[in-house]
Order: C-alpha cells, then structure tokens, then sequence
C-alpha cells in the first residue's frame, strides 16, 4: 500500500492545453503569459499580476522592487517554508523573526510591534497551511509605521479573509505554483499588487532587467530569468479554471480528517477558520502537549513503514543550520514556534485523496499512537 502526502490534480482538459502551446511558435512571453496573468489578476482581485517561475522568484522580486535592501528588516514568522525569509537574504535585508499564535500558528500580531525599530521597512505575514494571517492588527502596525505588508501567500491561493482574497490585503503578496500547492504549474509563482510602480519593475526584474516595452538588449537594472514560459501558463489557465473546485474537495478531505480525528485524545486536529473560506494546503495535526520531538518522530516513522506519506511541516527556520551560522539563533529563541514545530504532522492530503485512505491513515495512525504509551 502507498498513500502519498501529496498529489496533483492533472486532467485531460490541462494536457490538451499543454499541447496546444507545443504546437506554436510562441513557447515564451506569449499571449499565455498574458491571459494567465489577467486571470490570475482577476480572481485575486488586484490590478496587477506578473508571473514567474516560483514562488520564492516572487517573494524575491518584492524584496528587490521595493528596494528593501542591505541594513533594512522585515519582520515575519520563523514558523514558515524558508523561502518565505531567503528573500530578505537575497538582498542581505535581515529577516526580524515574530513567535506565533500557538492556536492558529500564524505570526503573533501583539508580539509584531515592539520588534519595529527605524530599519524596518515591511511586515511579512505567512498564511500558514491556507489560514489568514490575523491581518487587521498587521494593518493597523503598518499603517502607524508607514511599513509595506508583503503576504507570503503561497500556501493560500483561494483563501478569502473578510471579503478579500489572500494576497490582495496588504501591498502585495506572492503565489507559489509547485505541485504539491492548491493548483500547479509545475513550477511557478505570480506577484500580485495594485501597485503600478512594482509591478512594472518585477516584470522587468524577471526579463532580465528589461524596461517595458524596451528593446531586447536594453537592460535597465540587474536583472534575472525568472520567466515562466506559455506551457507552465497554459497548464496554469486551465486549473485556474477549476481552481473553485478544488478548494471545495480539499475542505471535503479536511473535514473529513477532523471528523475522523475528533475521538483521538493524543491529536488536536487544526482549529476552524471563521474569517471567510479557506483555502487548505496540508492538513497537519499536532501531538498533544504532552508528548515531545521523539514520540512525534515516532509516528512519522510509524506512518512510513505502513507506506503513508507524511511530513512536520515545518521545521522553524531559525534553527535551520545556516540561520543559527549567519544569525547565532539557538533553541529556546521562539518558543511557541518550536514546540508547535515538534509536533506537527501533515497527513496525505489531495483533491482526489478517498475517504477510505482516509480512514486507513486515521486507524493506522491511532494504532502507532496507541503504541507509544502515554
Ligand atoms: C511553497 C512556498 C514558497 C515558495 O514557493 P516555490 O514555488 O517552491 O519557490 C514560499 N513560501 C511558502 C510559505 C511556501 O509554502
């Protein structure tokens, strides 16, 4: 038996309009390109919208486009994929990490104000597995210190959050389009913004520091290939199309967890989101308080060894090694960070995943937990 933890939603529909793009002329910056971004702008709702080829190209070309560099901060959560603080790096800005809520896992917005010194220039909330960031504090704090609020809301395409959609809340925010994310381009990622002046510069920080509408050997700035060619954009209109769908599966699967889950004493299954729809990315459990890093391993091992896929997602970023070399972090810096980050379990999780993997996951799951004696 093998459940994976994660599996794309591939139809026939995505393959005709992968192929449909191989037989024209235009492979790159074409009118895929075009229509993938206005659709994208469209469903997010802001005005702009530039694709690249990740998320993290994304979250880099903000960090560049608003000029946050060298001596600057940007205050953001360590509970988080790197990706999310890499960013910063890219442009030796420093990355001023904020513990979390414990309940919601997203960063602590009381916790956000006394980290804001005269360096800092945004705030970069995570909506963590697809929950909304508690985001009207975080307005609040940037609007008082005139700081940008850059989501990282790669694991939230579909997310709405008192009538707006996650990525258009703050300045801007970033998408991320890897195949394990809500929908796929099999690599890939959108800036998305209202602001005319950096989404001018990200499409030209993509194309190689290109100005718009300039020549092809005009370089304006320092500049990357971060482009993402018609086929990834094809492939991204036509799961847009059933971009509605798929969030509506995946609620089905994590409501089902947390059905199946709701007598299991040792898990806390992950708290309802009441601030509009969420858009699920993984469904993570957490061991309850009593149990620590070896008993969490344990069960991943457990889960593996019965052929299910499964994950702790995540692993918190101050302590990844060449965070504690650059920074000196230790244990002990962000608390509720690490002992959430010790016992999270993401369980395989999918569109198509059926009700009886479910339940093979859930009995399997509570067969290893009832072996660890507690
Ligand atoms: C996936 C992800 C990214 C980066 O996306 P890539 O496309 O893999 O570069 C950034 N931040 C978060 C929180 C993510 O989950």
């Amino acid at each position: 038996m093998h459940i994976q933890l994660s599996s794309p939603d591939i139809s026939q529909q995505d393959i005709d309009a992968v192929v449909a793009v191989l037989q024209t002329p235009t492979l790159s910056l074409g009118p895929k390109l075009v229509e993938f971004e206005r659709k994208i702008a469209a469903y997010v709702g802001t005005r702009h919208a530039v694709a690249v080829n990740s998320g993290t190209s994304a979250l880099h070309c903000i960090i560049r486009g608003y000029g946050i560099s060298g001596g600057d901060e940007v205050i953001t959560t360590p509970f988080s994929f790197i990706a999310s603080s890499n960013a910063m790096l890219f442009e030796q800005a420093k990355p001023v990490f904020v513990d979390i809520d414990p309940v919601t896992m997203n960063i602590d917005p009381q916790r956000i104000e006394e980290a804001v010194n005269n360096r800092t220039r945004a705030i970069m909330p995570v909506h963590v597995f697809g929950r909304a960031a508690d985001m009207q504090p975080i307005l609040d704090i940037a609007r008082k210190h005139n700081l940008k609020i850059i989501e990282d809301s790669c694991e939230a395409l579909g997310t709405s959050w008192r009538g707006k959609m996650a990525g258009a809340i703050g300045d801007c925010g970033a998408f991320a389009f890897y195949p394990n994310k809500q929908m796929t381009t099999g690599e890939g990622g959108v800036v998305v913004t209202d602001d005319d002046e950096l989404a001018d510069v990200a499409r030209s920080l993509r194309n190689q520091g290109r100005g718009t509408g300039g020549a092809w050997l005009a370089h304006e700035r320092l500049g990357y290939n971060y482009r993402l060619s018609d086929i990834n954009c094809a492939l991204g209109i036509s799961q847009l199309e059933r971009i509605d769908i798929f969030v509506q599966k995946r609620a089905e699967v994590a409501r089902h967890y947390t059905q199946l889950l709701a007598d299991v004493q040792e898990v806390l299954a992950p708290p309802p989101y009441a601030e509009g729809t969420m858009s699920w990315f993984v469904y993570v459990i957490r061991l309850a308080d009593r149990f620590g890093m070896a008993e969490r391993d344990a069960v991943l091992d457990g889960l593996r060894s019965r052929g299910i896929g499964c994950n702790n997602y995540f692993t918190p970023i101050h302590l990844q090694p060449f965070y504690r070399r650059m920074f000196g972090y230790a244990e002990g810096n962000f608390p509720i960070t690490e002992s959430v980050a010790q016992r999270t379990i993401a369980l395989p999780f999918y569109n198509n995943l059926t009700q009886d993997d479910q339940r093979t996951v859930v009995e399997a799951l509570k067969d290893i937990l009832a072996s660890l004696k507690r």
